[in-house]
């Protein structure tokens, strides 16, 4: 069994900030030619975590040359008036990304949402043309920002995905489905073997003990325990999760979908959550926006 230590931590943010550097360059050279990125977010109703979502990812914009503005629109807002929102953007020359933030109310239909949005704005990469694009492994499409972040991850901390035995737990549309489109592509950073399991797969942890890569995207506290890991293997904690803990500021607090203490010793490497995958999804957001801006300029 391998030895505790933090030696095995993948550090999302400190490879975040590798993605930033890149992306500012892009920047660089796009404000050289006149040409400043925009992103726009639209944010429906005041659901507390997309305040905060929404507010991170504008000041890293901020920080990185990118001119962001965020609608605010009520949670009654009529399904109409934000499709029409969105077009206006589509035409908007200065607007190159928009990101409509989950969750939408439920009297939105989120499949005319995503449609409505121009694949070349889409920078969160959800739009049936760049799934579809994903899918068939044309480069030319935006990827959705929490996988690729993830295969970011895995690349930049040198773990061989090629050939290995991928274990991704959720199939959501969000994170789990296009993931394990993007690691079976036959592409640098790809060419897995990928299992893909749910809520109804049988034998959950005789898959993730096969896996030599196992990412866990499913939205359940602390699924993911030691008994479930191989010795050895790479696990990637994407889930988000707020559980209730008296001893906290507000009794309450963010936990992932493994259970990082137990798993941590027998890893070979982890990521810490927060501090993984989160600071990823945002890199790769602000890298599909510069590069929205500059296929937009024919760069
Ligand atoms: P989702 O659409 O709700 O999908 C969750 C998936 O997990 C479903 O496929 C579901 O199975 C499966 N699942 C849930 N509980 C399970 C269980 N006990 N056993 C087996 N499968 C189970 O979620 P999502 O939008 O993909 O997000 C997944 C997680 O990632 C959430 O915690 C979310 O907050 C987090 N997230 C993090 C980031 C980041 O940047 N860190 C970004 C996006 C999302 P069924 O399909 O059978 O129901």
């Amino acid at each position: 069994m391998a030895t505790v230590t933090s030696d095995n931590l993948i550090d999302g943010r400190a490879l975040a900030e590798e993605v930033h550097q890149e992306t500012r360059e892009t920047i660089a050279r796009l404000l050289a030619q006149g040409l400043q990125p925009g992103l726009a977010f639209i944010r429906v109703g005041e659901d507390p975590a997309s305040r905060v979502y929404v507010g991170m990812k504008e000041k890293a914009c901020a920080r990185l040359g990118i001119k962001s503005r965020t609608e605010v629109l009520p949670e009654t807002v009529e399904q109409r008036d934000l499709l029409r929102r969105i077009s206006e953007l589509n035409a908007d020359p200065t607007i190159h990304g928009i990101l409509v933030q989950a969750p939408l109310p439920c009297h939105i239909d989120s499949a005319a949402v995503f449609n409505t949005l121009s694949p070349r704005k889409d920078v969160d990469g959800f739009h049936p043309v760049n799934m579809g694009r994903l899918l068939l492994g044309d480069p030319g499409g935006f990827v959705p920002c929490t996988p690729a972040g993830v295969q970011q991850l895995l690349l930049r901390s040198g773990v061989p995905v090629a050939g290995a035995e991928v274990v991704v737990l959720g199939r959501g549309n969000i994170v789990g489905k296009p993931l394990a489109a993007l690691l079976l592509q036959k592409a640098t950073g790809a060419d897995a073997t990928v299992t893909l399991c749910h809520s109804r797969s049988r034998n959950l942890a005789g898959h993730c003990r096969r896996a030599d890569i196992l990412i866990a995207a499913m939205g359940s506290p602390r699924f993911v325990t030691a008994s479930m890991v191989k010795p050895g293997a790479v696990v990637v904690d994407v889930g988000v999760n707020r559980v209730e803990d008296a001893s906290a500021p507000g009794g309450s607090r963010l936990v992932g979908d493994v259970d990082f203490e137990g798993v941590q010793p027998i890893a070979g490497k982890i990521t810490p959550n927060p501090g993984g995958v989160g600071p990823m999804t945002i890199a790769m957001l602000l890298s599909n926006t510069a590069r929205a801006a500059a296929l937009s300029a024919g760069l």
